[in-house]
């Protein structure tokens, strides 16, 4: 059971992060309230740590012959597991901290070609922003970051092709990274989605 009902809090906290950036580039200063956010998460998260317990409890008070006993067990075994702690857990970090990133961002980015300069009150500086598929050398519609060297793909090619080739490495030229690109390695960037997002929405308007 807890398999299934992490899938639909993973879901959810995707899309915690999806108004995160929403928030950050249409919301007012009342929807910017990185505490709520917070709160919703830590609620995620015991979700999934209630079902993990779940779980574990009926593991331990399955073979029960009783109803009575199953229930007495099941019970005890519940209780007996500590309490959720959400705040602590490496997953709450992570995605407050994409959060706050996200929510923290009033920055312009205007876009010069594969470079965009990116301005702030207090610095500018030039970050290198392709939306190119290394793969397909197409538009990339939901790039993902291999989290080992930083490059980006389109997550449904670089899928396929790991699937296709399990030995495949990072294809961009040059990239230091020797290891086989795993699907483990892939990971969600909401802060990249957002900065394209922006450089195309001032490319449409020029
Ligand atoms: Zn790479």
């Amino acid at each position: 059971m807890a398999q299934l009902v992490n899938l639909q809090v993973d879901d959810a906290i995707q899309s915690l992060i999806k108004t995160a950036e929403l928030v950050a580039q249409y919301g007012g200063d009342e929807q910017k309230n990185i505490e709520k956010f917070g709160k919703m998460l830590e609620q995620l998260i015991c979700i999934k740590n209630d079902a993990k317990k779940a779980d574990k409890a009926f593991e331990l008070s399955k073979d029960k012959e009783t109803i009575a006993e199953y229930d007495k067990t099941f019970s005890h075994e519940l209780s007996k597991q500590p309490k959720c702690k959400p705040k602590s857990t490496d997953e709450y970090k992570r995605v407050m901290e994409e959060i706050g990133t996200l929510l923290s961002m009033n920055m312009e980015v205007v876009a010069s070609g594969s470079t965009s300069v990116v301005q702030d009150d207090d610095f500018e500086m030039e970050i290198e922003i392709s939306d190119i598929d290394p793969l397909t050398k197409r538009r990339m519609t939901h790039p993902v970051k291999n989290s080992i060297c930083g490059h980006y793909y389109d997550k449904s090619t670089i899928l396929e092709s790991i699937k296709v080739n399990p030995r495949l490495r990072c294809p961009i030229a040059g990239c230091g990274n020797n290891q086989f690109v795993q699907k483990a390695h892939l990971v969600e960037d909401p802060v990249f989605r957002m900065k394209l997002q922006r450089r195309n929405e001032m490319n449409e308007n020029n």
